[in-house]
């Protein structure tokens, strides 16, 4: 029989009651110092091998483990740190951390989404000047600690080509700088830092390159293999295992299946089961050792182990040496189930967490080194857990099913033609040209927030916190009219978070309890779990929006969470198309707008910062998404009335790919990210002739500085240029909420100016196109 060993790409970082924010946001404030933080996270990194041992995991991965990130981590060790970071502070780890945050005077490396996931790395800044340096410590130091436990240990960093895929020109270097141009130079860093890991014993070193399942050009193929083919002529060096995920390899997988690494990691699950064909079709990996991700790393279900062994059967003709492991790092997922004392014990069957799915390849590779017999129990119970879900009232519902069967496709169509939503809906609102607003939420006072605290720790009742949040209402509106902003907000102090504000009120969703996964930094998410038929029990916005539209005569915008976005933000069901989930949320949603429309809300926004994300890696996928995306969201807007005005909402500069999919959401009005990029998307958008009306951002709302009202004025001037004066707004990037309230209230003081300023130069006859 195969010998089959499990494994993993890397383990959660954060410790079980998350320690690590807490050790790290103590050092920042002086509460810790850095002995102690160090001696947390070795800590920290001890209890996490601990429990992959425990779990069966015979090679456990280190150097995963970040007091950040891993790309933040990798440019450290290859000493891509930024001069003005090392200017800005004195300790290695004040670097490390002045480049993660930025200090009073510097700013922070720039942020972005590590590929389609919800974590955030820090992106490289390289240029022409960079010099490299290998700084193997922290890979050292980790790898010999995990040796010292007496374990197999492979330790695990970011591939060059990777590396410099995800990285951006530094400031100066010029925008048209390639960091790909420096692979030469830093090939032989990481020939530097595998020859440490050698040296400390290091049999096999992990290298991860998950650029390389987007669809990349030749360039970038030739690339790879240029770098593999130097790595792998190294004699001081340790076995290589190129790994990638979230997609299949494509192109890639011949270039690095020639090239002499000793062994590849291969995603098997969703769009990447298209590597098993592919791998067959290349006759396998001679030679080679082959790790098998097939169980899901990035959600939370129960793998189907039955389905999961027939793939590793069909791998065991192909490849010489079979290894088991999740498809990606267990970053991207909870830590434990078992932690989850709420959840009812049949539903919690259905999960697994990073503990469980460390179990599960334990088991895989147990079931194929010494036989099915010896894991039928666990086989038996995992059979039995799945058919349960298949089975429970919890997933389907019938009412829900029939509903979205019989969705047409007028149905998600608005019925007028835009022109004359237009104008019926100038009638009603009669607002000025260059009309003012915001994206939604207010800042999150420390009141708002020790309100919520009082209502969870049972200090204030749930008629004592309503009180609480209907003042902040008050206060909100009544600065809005104040300021003189033409449409207004209630401010969104009833919620905690966009996305769990509603999952608690659709029935079909799952709320943990110490589901905490990574986002950035010391920033943790619990994304809510869809996990059967969504329906709404009652209104969710209704009661809020009317009680703020009672205190103005101006109108207030109901504000909810899109369809796609209700799914970016969640774990999301394995059991149905992604599709049908979002139609389903799209009509919970569509019943809310219309309960907002017969409350009298003239214009409601529906918010998909998420569409741009989950865009599929590889083009082949995208025009499929982006159909059934759209559909979504005008499922849930299209049922309204003419003059009711319908807006979006999006974030992310990067819009480019996405212009036509954002046309096809037909809202009346798009507000948009734009101040950072000096209003890029408003020529964008014009360049597209995107036909109705829009509100790139003129305030940076990411940013603590307040702007002024003459560079507002000058960005809605710049805007003018690409959107006419009759179909521009003036707002924010985003909601307000991590902003404090005198640089929101003085920045929005400003907008109004601005705005005023810039209608005050316009012609005559643009004031006519408004009612
Ligand atoms: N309405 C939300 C807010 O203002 C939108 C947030 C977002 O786009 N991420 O906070
Ligand atoms: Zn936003």
């Amino acid at each position: 029989m195969a010998r089959v060993r499990p494994t993993l790409h890397g383990y959660p970082r954060q410790g079980p009651h998350r320690e690590l924010k807490k050790a790290v946001e103590g050092y920042w404030s002086g509460r810790l110092d850095a002995a102690a933080l160090r001696e947390t996270a070795a800590a920290l990194r001890a209890a996490a091998r601990e429990e992959m041992r425990r779990a069966g995991i015979t090679e456990v991965p280190t150097g995963d483990f970040s007091l950040y990130d891993h790309v933040l981590d990798t440019a450290w060790a290859v000493g891509a740190i930024p001069e003005r970071h090392r200017a800005a502070a004195g300790t290695d780890l004040d670097v490390y951390f002045a480049m993660a945050r930025g200090t009073a005077d510097v700013p922070p490396l720039e942020m972005t989404k590590w590929f389609d996931t919800n974590y955030h790395y820090l992106v490289p800044e390289l240029g022409p000047d960079t010099v490299f340096a290998a700084d193997s410590r922290k890979q050292d130091t980790e790898f010999r600690e995990a040796r010292a436990a007496g374990l197999d240990a492979r330790p695990v960093l970011l591939g060059p080509v990777s590396f410099l895929l995800l990285a951006k020109p530094a400031p100066g270097a010029g925008a048209d700088f390639v960091p790909l141009t420096l692979l030469d130079r830093l090939l032989p860093v990481y020939a530097l830092l595998l020859a440490d890991l050698r040296a400390a014993g290091a049999e096999w070193v992990q290298l991860d390159e998950p650029a390389l399942v987007a669809d990349q050009p030749a360039s970038v193929l030739n690339a790879a293999a240029r770098a593999y083919r130097e790595l792998g002529a190294r004699t001081d060096r340790p076995k290589l295992l190129v790994a990638s995920y979230f997609d299949r390899l494509g192109d890639a997988l011949p270039v690095l299946a020639k090239s002499p690494v000793e062994g590849l990691a291969l995603d098997f699950t969703g769009p990447a089961a298209a590597n098993l064909d592919a791998l067959a079709a290349l006759g396998g990996l001679p030679g080679k050792r082959l790790v098998a991700g097939v169980v899901d790393g990035r959600n939370i279900w129960a793998a189907d182990l039955e389905r999961a062994l027939s793939t590793l059967a069909t791998l065991l003709g192909l490849v010489d040496r079979l290894d088991v492991a999740p498809s990606c790092s267990l970053l991207h997922v909870p830590l434990d189930v078992t932690a989850e004392r709420d959840l009812d014990p049949q539903v919690a069957r259905w999960l697994a967490f990073a503990r469980q799915k460390a179990e599960e390849v334990a088991v895989l590779a147990r079931a194929l080194s010494e036989g099915r017999d010896a894991v039928a129990p666990q086989l038996a119970a995992n059979r039995a857990a799945r058919a349960a879900r298949a089975g429970s009232a919890l997933t389907r519902d019938t009412a829900v099913r029939e509903r979205c069967a019989a969705v047409t496709e007028a149905d998600a169509r608005r019925p007028q033609p835009y022109a004359q939503r237009a104008a019926a809906q100038r009638s009603r609102l009669a607002l000025p040209p260059l009309p003012t607003t915001t994206i939604g939420s207010f800042p999150q006072t420390p009141e708002l927030r020790r309100a919520r605290a009082d209502l969870r720790a049972g200090r204030v009742t749930a008629d004592g916190y309503r009180e609480r949040i209907a003042e902040e209402i008050r206060e909100v509106i009544a600065f809005q009219e104040k300021t003189g902003l033409d449409v207004l907000v209630h401010g969104e102090p009833e919620r905690d978070d966009m996305v769990a504000y509603f999952a608690e009120r659709l029935d079909g969703y799952l709320a943990t309890r110490h589901g905490w996964v990574q986002s950035y930094g010391t920033r943790y998410v619990r994304p809510p779990i869809l996990a059967g038929d969504v329906s709404r029990r009652a209104p969710m916005t209704v009661e809020w929006t009317v009680f703020a539209q009672s205190l103005t005569r101006r109108p207030v915008k109901g504000m909810l969470t899109g369809p796609v976005t209700m799914l970016a933000w969640s774990f999301v069901r394995d059991d149905q198309p992604l599709a049908e989930t979002a139609r389903q949320v799209a009509l919970a949603l569509r019943d809310e707008v219309a309960d907002l429309e017969a409350a009298g809300t003239a214009v409601v926004q529906v918010d998909e910062p998420a569409l741009r994300e989950l865009l599929p890696l590889r083009a082949s996928g995208r025009d499929a998404y982006l159909t059934w995306a759209t559909e979504a969201f005008r499922l849930a807007t299209g049922g309204v009335r003419a003059d009711t005005q319908i807006h979006t909402h999006m974030c992310y500069a990067e819009f480019g790919e996405i212009l036509p999919a954002i046309e096809a959401l037909d809202a009346d009005v798009i507000s948009l990210e734009a101040a950072r990029s000096r209003m890029a998307v408003a020529d964008e958008l014009a360049a597209a002739g995107y036909p109705r009306e829009a509100g790139p951002g003129v305030y940076d709302i990411h940013s603590p500085r307040v702007p002024s009202a003459g560079e507002m004025a000058d960005l809605l001037r710049h805007a003018l240029r690409a959107v006419p004066a009759d179909r521009l707004w003036a707002n924010p990037d985003c909601g307000l909420k991590t902003r404090r309230p005198e640089e929101a209230g003085r920045a929005l003081e400003n907008l109004v100016t601005a705005a005023r300023r810039v209608r005050a130069e316009l012609p005559p006859q643009a004031d006519r196109g408004r009612g």
